[in-house]
């Protein structure tokens, strides 16, 4: 029997840390014209699981530059902070399955790529509490996958980290699990998102090996600098879109991404995209890590 082509189904996954900077609006975009180009589903999860880290009202002001964008989704938009039982039953699943260790290791104590001091493991009944959960790599493992844009990615992961963290010591949902059983959950098919997200990928396969889940299609896209080579991000001050200048903010993401310019008559979010999505080519985006903002004009 021919297999069944599964339907695709991407999505833009922000954590609401800061406003929509022009950064992550080339995330928004290039994912939402590649589903629609697709004839595919088109989804928003709010990352919100690091309350430490998040901005009060940052993730409903996403929303809404989405919105004021013409970027809006295709189903109900999915928040991190209503998964915790989902990202618990996952560690249950690695428990069970031997896979995971506690770990005290302080800040200073660990080792090498945040990796445990490499004592814990032994010790396991004198781990002091509160402590992180952390996953195994095996010492042979090897990934490869080939990034639509990057070409082909290979790392020795066993080789650079012997584990990572699933759990944290705050006792929050680490990333790595969490975006791993929503992708896996939420059965997306295509993931494009910034190059500097590339480094996690063989942590994110790993755990859809260990949980079952199918590897998605990655598409890692350059990231936006600054001057100084710095990404575009709350921490560096990348400036909030300004929502009533949607079109030129989209122009402007586009320029970046390389498409074909939008005629001038197009002075609306929608018909603006409706022309992206027909001329969406992904071979034009540069399949570099990061292209500086200071090509497209921009003082930063
Ligand atoms: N929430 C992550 C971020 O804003 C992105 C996660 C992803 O696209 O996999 O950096």
């Amino acid at each position: 029997m021919p297999a069944q082509a599964t339907a695709y189904r991407g999505r833009f996954a922000p954590s609401p840390t800061g406003p929509l900077h022009l950064g992550s609006l080339i995330a928004a975009l290039a994912s939402f014209l590649d589903a629609r180009q697709h004839g595919g589903t088109w989804l928003v999860r709010m990352e919100d699981i690091d309350p430490p880290r998040e901005e009060p009202g940052a993730a409903q002001r996403i929303l809404n530059s989405l919105e004021a964008h013409g970027l809006i989704a295709d189903e109900t938009v999915l928040y991190q902070s209503s998964r915790s039982d989902a990202y618990q039953s996952a560690l249950d699943t690695l428990f069970a399955d031997g896979l995971l260790f506690s770990c005290d290791c302080t800040r200073a104590s660990t080792g090498p790529n945040g990796s445990c001091c490499g004592r814990c493991r032994e010790r396991q009944a004198s781990v002091s509490t509160p402590c992180a959960l952390r996953v195994n790599v095996p010492a042979e493992y090897t990934v490869s996958f080939p990034d639509r844009l990057q070409g082909l990615q290979s790392e020795a992961l066993g080789k650079s980290l012997s584990d990572f963290v699933v759990k944290r010591k705050d006792g929050l949902d680490a990333y790595q699990l969490a975006v791993v059983v929503d992708d896996g959950d939420q059965g997306i098919t295509h993931i494009v998102r910034g190059c500097d997200l590339l480094d996690s990928t063989p942590r994110q396969i790993l755990l859809q090996e260990l949980l079952g889940y199918a590897t998605p299609r990655y598409c890692h896209l350059p990231v936006i600098t600054t001057r100084d080579g710095q990404k575009f991000s709350k921490q560096n001050h990348a400036p909030p879109l300004n929502d009533s200048l949607a079109t030129e903010n989209l122009r402007l993401a586009l320029r970046f991404l390389q498409q074909l310019e939008p005629p001038a008559e197009l002075q609306q979010p929608d018909p603006l995209l409706r022309y992206a999505i027909e001329h969406w080519s992904l071979q034009q985006v540069p399949a570099q890590a990061s292209v500086a903002a200071a090509t497209l004009g921009l003082d930063a």
